[in-house]
């Protein structure tokens, strides 16, 4: 747990807009500035950043928050990631354990900075090297056959390990870097005879693969044609197509998805994900202009990878080979998905073609067309099955249960009987029971059936749905002078606010922006941190992506004309509900409660009349 007034220390230190300003193009507007939303496609700026309160706002999909959330949601962190990320932005330390914990910790960081540089180091070496080495030519051949150009060698950082047992070890020991990190991190192997090491990847096109932080934890390295020449070391089998870092302390295969940093803003801008099988393909789709894409790295796509793509899009187009084994995949993926919370759909490329195939054959924009008409996963499944089945009964019935997973990782109860019917309707079967009964044999087969929600959606307390009012409107005006301008809260027009001020939640707000009284304005995180969802909270955050008063003096102006006129509504109300009371007091028989509320309505009155000419003024 990071203490809050360490996360309140961190927010004052970091300047939001210089880290909105790595991904926003930002414009000044008035107080605030703003610029085209990384988190939403669009075209006219509706992103709102707001200096002196640290506070972003979208007017266009409603995202809003403070340097924290900014980064939790472009970067795809969690709340302790990003608020460490910015104090280490900051200088700030954060001391969260007792000493001795602390030691442990400060020395594991160290150790995991020291081998990210080594890998870091590596990476800088192989890409020195496709340019430098002889035979990185053959690298770039590869690259070019696939159409690969040098952004994109840039944006994922390629390069080439030499034709040699030791050409990364001798350059990485020469930088001072013991044998024994690069080996932790997989890079070098020790000899199985005799002493030392030798590099592991050797001629190979090196993909490094970057954390969500775009940290380098690993490499993928793909074969490359012998070059010829009789010198250098002697491969005695043909290569692997593909050879990936081992698991290490830094690196879990099933955790990282390749491509996931550079793809991340167009990911989050979109909110779809392209899945590809292969790295060598997500460079080459990026290449041609699919920056929102990804893949699994030397494994199936898994729980953990699905959840992690979660955080940056909401659906996900899978672009696997349209083979058995493909749509094998398609499958296995389809319940992480659901699970997951992510809509998948499926392109479907031509028999025996890849992304790259495709792409080189018919263009960038047939891969678009696909793209947008890719059918939902789960009625490509259905679809897929059937054609492949034929007319043979039995592989009709085993297609069938092999569906049941699939039906039964539907959540919703509408959408799953429509599934089975579209099952029924695929393979021509007209007995729904029958169908059902071949799916739940499959359900039960493979994946637990997981309970489903179907309790109706909570109704709101009534206090829940008084709370959604709409706020009154001249007194949100008038809390919002405040808000802008909080230093009127040392005048004396702040206590007439405090009087007329009839909603609780405005009340509330009135008070709080008292606090920053003396700032250059308000903090909008700490402000919210107060304020519960419901129809206040709606008012305040677009509210505070904006600011209406530019001045002091144009605030106690409008603060001037609204008081009174909210003072007479008051007196008003206050008389109306003194008269209703005297008449019951009266019809009650209670001559003297009868007279002293007539007394106390005709004080009322007059102080109307007061307050009538006062505004008037
Ligand atoms: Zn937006």
């Amino acid at each position: 747990m990071i203490p809050d007034d360490k996360v309140a220390e961190i927010r004052d230190r970091t300047d939001l807009v210089a880290i909105v300003r790595e991904h926003v193009d930002l414009k000044r507007a008035g107080t605030s500035l703003k610029g085209l939303c990384p988190f939403h496609g669009e075209k006219t700026p509706s992103f709102h950043v707001h200096p002196d309160r640290g506070f972003f706002h979208c007017f266009g999909c409603q995202v809003s928050g403070d340097a924290i959330s900014f980064v939790m949601r472009i970067d795809g962190m969690s709340f302790p990631e990003a608020v460490r990320t910015l104090a280490e932005r900051a200088g700030v330390e954060l001391e969260e354990m007792d000493s001795e914990e602390a030691a442990a910790a400060r020395q594991a960081r160290a150790r995991r900075d020291r081998l990210l540089s080594v890998l870091e180091s590596a990476a800088g070496f192989f890409a020195k090297m496709l340019d430098e080495h002889r035979f990185g030519e053959m690298a770039w051949a590869e690259l070019s056959r696939r159409g690969v150009e040098r952004p994109m060698v840039e944006r994922y950082r390629l390069g080439y390990a030499p034709h040699s047992w030791d050409d990364l070890g001798g350059f990485l020991s020469r930088r001072g870097i013991s044998p024994r990190d690069a080996e932790q991190v997989g890079l070098i192997v020790p000899r199985k005879t005799g002493d030392g090491h030798y590099d592991r990847f050797r001629h190979r096109l090196m993909f490094p693969i970057a954390d969500t932080h775009g940290r380098i934890v690993a490499f993928s390295g793909r074969a490359l044609e012998a070059p010829e020449t009789g010198e250098g070391p002697q491969l005695r089998e043909a290569p692997a197509k593909y050879i990936n870092s081992p698991e290490t302390a830094l690196y879990r295969k099933g955790e990282i998805l390749f491509g996931l940093h550079e793809a991340r803003v167009d990911l989050r801008r979109e909110g779809v994900a392209l899945l590809t099988e292969g790295n060598f393909d997500v460079v080459t789709m990026a290449q041609h202009g699919f920056g929102n894409v990804v893949a699994p790295l030397g494994t199936a796509f898994t729980e953990a990878q699905a959840k992690l793509l979660r955080r940056f899009a909401s659906t996900a187009v899978l672009l696997f080979d349209s083979d058995a084994a493909g749509r094998k995949a398609v499958r296995a993926a389809q319940p992480l998905l659901a699970k997951a919370g992510i809509a998948g759909k499926v392109v479907t490329l031509p028999a025996g073609s890849d992304p790259d195939d495709f792409l080189r054959d018919k263009g960038p924009s047939a891969l678009r067309s696909l793209i947008d008409a890719a059918p939902p996963v789960v009625d490509w499944l259905i679809t897929g099955a059937a054609e492949a089945a034929g007319r043979d009964p039995h592989a009709r019935a085993e297609a069938i249960e092999a569906l049941g997973p699939v039906i039964a990782s539907i959540d919703s109860p509408v959408e799953a009987r429509l599934y089975v019917e579209r099952v029924a309707h695929a393979f021509e079967i007209r007995d729904l029971t029958a169908v059902r009964d071949q799916l739940r044999r499959g359900a039960r087969g493979g994946r637990r059936r997981r309970p489903r929600r179907q309790d109706p959606a909570p109704q709101p307390a009534p206090e829940a749905r008084a709370r959604r009012e709409p706020l009154p409107a001249l007194e949100s005006q008038l809390v919002g002078a405040f808000l802008d301008q909080p230093s009127l809260h040392a005048t004396d027009c702040a206590e007439k606010v405090q009087r007329v001020l009839t909603s609780a939640h405005l009340r509330a707000i009135f008070s709080l922006t008292a606090q920053w009284a003396g700032a250059r304005g308000v903090d909008a995180s700490a402000l919210l941190d107060e304020i519960p969802d419901g129809s206040a909270r709606e008012w305040l955050v677009p509210r505070l992506a904006r600011q209406t008063f530019e001045d002091e003096a144009s605030a106690q102006r409008f603060i001037e004309r609204a008081v009174p006129k909210l003072e007479r509504d008051r007196i008003a109300r206050e008389t109306k509900r003194l008269k209703r009371e005297m008449l019951e007091a009266r019809r009650a028989g209670d001559d003297a409660r009868a007279e002293a509320l007539m007394r106390q309505m005709n004080e009322s009155f007059r102080s109307a009349g007061r307050a009538g000419t006062e505004g008037e003024r």
